[in-house]
């Protein structure tokens, strides 16, 4: 087994039947989207994990942006989310004319803090949207009761929650995804499963499954014209270009037929960091990620919460002289310099907390068990 020299954070993992799919779509002479790599895709996603309806996209920004249509997002709606979460989650629903109201984060983790949501709620309030940060999953139960509570939409910001599950309280296995009433993926070449860019949009809520293909053909009832469910199509709604082409859709075919072996070898290297950092636990310099009881484990990220800023700036130089990339994450967005004269809420101390002093190790398919064993001696080095 051979040490990488110099150890980036992420490399995208190529399985080695990309190229033959993408060149049987072209082969195929049909490359634009809704083709045949497209269908095998969404129903493999639709089989695997329950989901109601897959459709693939071309980002997670986009799936946001076409959740935020479906929902019917309109100026003065308010949306509740964690600060502590990438810029489409926000975007998505501030490109329809709401306002974000940015919920903190746990303080055992980054996902949003359950307790901190029903004082957020306003009768202009129309959705929740929460994000398993790191893949790992929310309590989902306690959000869906308030939603229930309140009548509310709960989407599932799930871009880096592929193939994990929420257990619920009868101890069955739900996947993430499957629950909130529209939940959205990334296959970012940063993510577990990649096609470079792209995405899909889940909908679990059949009120909008017909919808949900007029608003992703462009605003026309191309689908339903392809199925031959009517002679002609036309503009029925808004709408825009969100689907792939075949060309990426077969690019994820070959990822998704790799799943399990690429879970399962992220898993491993997740759990031999955790084992081995623990001790910095121990020794009060950084926590590690908490699994709760409710959450199974993707290994997307694995990462460490320093006890300060400080500390953390001389574990990422300290890792980088030793040409180990190690990176930092999110900043709150309620302090971006886009929406702080926005945000007339309260502080929210743990998003910050996150934003200053997460570190996310180096995590993809090729790092070796002694690139993970380099990489933990390296830390281990410092204290
Ligand atoms: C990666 C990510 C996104 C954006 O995904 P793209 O496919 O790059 O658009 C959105 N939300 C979260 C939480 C993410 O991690």
């Amino acid at each position: 087994m051979k040490r990488l020299k110099s150890i980036p954070f992420n490399k995208p993992y190529l399985t080695g039947k990309e190229t033959k799919y993408i060149s049987q779509a072209v082969k195929s002479g049909k490359i634009s989207g809704d083709g045949l790599f497209t269908k095998r895709c969404q129903q493999f996603l639709e089989e695997r994990y329950g989901f109601k309806k897959v459709l693939l996209t071309t980002s997670c920004t986009t799936a946001l942006e076409m959740a935020a249509i479906l929902i019917d997002t309109k100026l003065g709606d308010e949306i509740i989310m964690p600060s502590f979460t990438f810029v489409s989650t926000a975007n998505a629903f501030v490109l329809r004319g709401a306002k974000i109201v940015f919920a903190d984060s746990d303080p055992l983790n980054p996902n949003i803090h359950i307790n901190s949501i029903e004082s957020l709620i306003t009768n202009k309030t129309k959705a929740i949207v929460v994000v398993h940060y790191s893949g790992i999953a929310c309590n989902m139960d306690a959000i869906m009761r308030i939603a229930h509570k309140h009548h509310l939409v709960v989407i599932e910001d799930a871009a880096q929650a592929i193939d994990n599950y929420y257990i619920n309280s009868n101890g069955n296995k739900q996947a993430l995804g499957s629950i909130g009433h529209l939940a959205t993926f990334s296959f970012h070449e940063t993510k577990n499963i990649s096609s470079g860019e792209g995405g899909m949009l889940v909908i679990n809520d059949e009120r909008y499954i017909t919808r949900s293909e007029i608003i992703w053909e462009k605003g026309t009832n191309r689908s339903a014209f392809f199925r031959g469910e009517i002679s002609q199509y036309g503009w029925v709604d808004i709408g825009s270009s969100f689907l792939p082409s075949e060309i990426i859709a077969a690019y994820l075919w070959a990822q998704l037929e790799n799943i399990d072996a690429i879970q399962r070898k992220r898993l491993e290297i997740w759990e031999k960091y955790y084992h081995e950092l623990l001790i910095l636990e121990k020794k009060g310099i950084a926590s590690l990620p908490r699994v709760p009881a409710y959450s199974t484990n993707n290994a997307h990220i694995f990462y460490l919460v320093f006890k300060s800023r400080v500390l953390r700036e001389k574990y990422i130089q300290h890792l980088k002289q030793h040409q180990i990339q190690a990176v930092f994450h999110y900043q709150s967005l309620h302090k971006s310099s886009y929406y702080q004269t926005h945000y007339t809420g309260p502080s929210l101390p743990m998003s910050d907390r996150y934003s200053d002093t997460l570190l996310r190790l180096p995590m993809f398919y090729e790092l070796s068990a002694r690139d993970v064993q380099f990489i933990i001696d390296t830390i281990k080095k410092l204290d």
